[in-house]
């Protein structure tokens, strides 16, 4: 599939995980691809080899997504090395959840700014290069619709998405650009596993909850943010997908 040729690509936070996969699928889908990372320079070099291996091109830059200097460089590799920009992937996010008692400022700051801070500064330092036809997709979560316990500041930061998500879909539609969200349920990945969440009651818990029985993979999301990086998504905007196996 080649639906994506001649398009260029930033996804941050695409060393691992969720945004790796995103990486190799917009890739294969044709899009040069810029790896963000911040920690995981090996890891987004070793997606870009993927990448490459396969017959796509990819860089990979490094940039913390909090720091404005860092995204207006990230933004300017894709530009100075691809020629041009199309599709912004936010991906980047962290997730810890703690008891309302629990919840510090540190937890909170470091949530907020990486969730949101990070995609409002990458947003805003693309958006002059984005012409008619470019895409914002901003990966949310479905707890936004679940509501776990002990999950308001992570849950706090996705509701922000949202919202973010559908002004921005006002501002930016009227010079062609498209801004939509796609909302993961719980998704095996090097993070949950990290956090605990894979193998735990909480998979239990959301096992029990989707209609389809699982939890997910990184491939059930990526083939929804190429759909929405698409010419095929072209008449949606500030939409926010459910990616969840149904559970909601
Ligand atoms: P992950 O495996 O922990 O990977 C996180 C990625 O974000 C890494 O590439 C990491 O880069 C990057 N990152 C962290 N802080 C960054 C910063 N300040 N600047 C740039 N990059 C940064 O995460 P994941 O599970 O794939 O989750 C990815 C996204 O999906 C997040 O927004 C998360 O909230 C959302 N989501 C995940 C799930 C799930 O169950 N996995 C469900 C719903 C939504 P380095 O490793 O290079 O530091």
């Amino acid at each position: 599939m080649s639906r994506l040729k001649d398009r260029v690509a930033i996804v941050t936070g695409a060393s691992k995980g969720i945004g790796a996969e995103i990486a190799r699928r917009l890739a294969a889908e044709g899009a040069k691809v810029v790896v963000n990372y911040a920690s995981g320079k090996r890891d987004a070099e070793t997606v870009v080899a993927a990448i490459e291996a396969a017959g796509g091109e990819a860089l990979a830059v490094g940039a913390d997504v909090t720091n404005r200097d860092q995204v207006e460089s990230l933004v300017k590799a894709a530009i100075d090395y691809f020629g041009r920009l199309d599709i912004v992937v936010n991906n980047a996010g962290i997730y810890q959840f703690a008891k309302i008692e629990e919840t510090t400022e540190a937890l909170y700051r470091q949530q907020f700014d990486i969730n949101v801070l990070g995609p409002l500064l990458v947003a805003g330092a693309a958006a002059p290069h984005l012409g008619k036809g470019g895409s914002i997709i901003n990966i949310s979560s479905n707890v936004t619709r679940v509501l776990p316990a002990e999950s308001a500041v992570y849950t706090g930061t996705k509701g922000a998405i949202d919202a973010i998500t559908g002004v921005l879909s006002r501002e930016l539609g009227p010079r062609g650009i498209r801004v939509n969200a796609v909302s993961p349920g719980l998704v095996e990945t090097e993070g949950t596993h990290a956090a605990g969440a894979v193998g735990s009651d909480f998979q239990a818990w959301n096992e029990a909850r989707t209609p389809l029985g699982r939890i997910g993979q990184v491939q059930d999301i990526a083939p929804i943010v190429a759909f929405l990086a698409s010419d095929d998504a072209g008449w949606v905007t500030g939409e926010v997908i459910l990616g969840s196996g149904g559970m909601r």
